[in-house]
């Protein structure tokens, strides 16, 4: 049989991994401090995200899985959810598990806030951590899906309600560690206190260690997450996440927090709207250090106008 290269030729994997909505749920959930991530599924998934993750990363990464066996595939995984809960407080004392259900889980039905519910009532003598739940099923969207749906899950179950406070909450999507510290710094520079979730950029990116942590140090503290609810203002990056994870939308409409949808700030239009609405929102001039930044990148265009003037795409090869 003869092999057309041309018309024959296909590529093995299609982006195979895009699509792991608990992925984006870990991320979420290594962004907050002091908390687990846990999966409630088989171990597989758990060892695939935090492979994936450690790969990217170049960081240690604990994902705790509740470790279906073929008797919880047929019967519900409550008991080993129950299980994977008591061994995770024991051994990471954790401030917050944030659990996030697999394809596995999610197809046979669990119901993951009754197991919650019935866990509580059978701990209620002790102190329990904060556990947030959500339902990441990998079927329905992808790892930005899963990410966008745990954001909106611990908005959704810790924010709190009060008096109005200065606080600007922003919701930046999934970028990268050394944006999240951009961001902060931005934020620093007008003199707004800022709620950002999540915030991986040291727990996903830190120095290296002297001693090993069980859980690495930095993240959003959750007295923060809940003071979320009385915020003046919440920006939420990205022009097509789902209203439904929409954390702003969310705290709109229950807490009358002020909601700004925004692209990421990127390029000069999307940076000026910005760091007007910043301006807007902290009532200072933007700082002269970031309008001498924009003076420079104009005058570079400017200056390369010359050459690129009227050249478009395969001209400039
Ligand atoms: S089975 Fe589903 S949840 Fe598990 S790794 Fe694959 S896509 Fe992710």
């Amino acid at each position: 049989m003869s092999y057309d290269r041309k018309t024959q030729a296909k590529a093995i994997t299609v982006n195979a991994c895009k699509l792991c909505n608990p992925l984006g749920a870990s991320l979420v959930f290594k962004g907050i401090e002091g908390a687990i991530p846990l999966l409630h599924g088989s171990q597989g998934c758990a060892t695939y995200i935090r492979r994936y993750l450690i790969s990217h990363f170049k960081e240690p990464i604990d994902i705790a899985s509740s470790s279906f066996s073929e008797s919880a595939t047929i019967f519900g995984g409550e008991e080993n959810l129950k299980k994977a809960l008591r061994n995770v407080i024991s051994q990471y004392q954790p401030g917050l598990i944030g659990i996030a259900t697999t394809c596995l889980s999610e197809t046979i039905g669990d119901d993951v806030r009754l197991i919650l519910h019935h866990f509580h009532q059978e701990n209620s003598d002790s102190k329990q951590p904060i556990i947030v739940s959500v339902a990441t099923p990998s079927y329905q969207g992808s790892h930005i899906d899963g990410f966008n749906a745990a954001v909106f899950a611990v908005i959704q179950q810790l924010a709190a309600g009060g008096p109005k406070t200065k606080l600007v909450n922003l919701f930046p999507g999934m970028v990268s560690a050394a944006d999240l510290r951009y961001l902060k710094a931005t934020f620093a520079d007008f003199g707004l206190d800022l709620m950002l979730l999540p915030d991986y950029s040291e727990t996903m990116d830190g120095p290296t260690w002297n001693n090993y942590h069980k859980i690495a140090p930095g993240g959003t503290g959750v007295e923060k997450i809940k003071a979320s609810g009385r915020a003046q203002a919440s920006i939420q990056f990205g022009l097509t996440v789902n209203p439904n994870q929409n954390a702003a939308l969310f705290l709109a409409e229950k807490y009358e927090v002020k909601s700004y949808q925004l692209g990421l700030p990127i390029g000069i239009k999307g940076t000026d709207r910005f760091l007007k609405l910043l301006s807007e929102l902290s009532g200072n001039e933007i700082p002269q250090s970031y309008q001498a930044e924009r003076g420079r990148l104009v005058d570079s265009y400017i200056d390369g106008h010359k050459y690129l003037f009227g050249k478009k795409g395969g001209s400039l090869r």
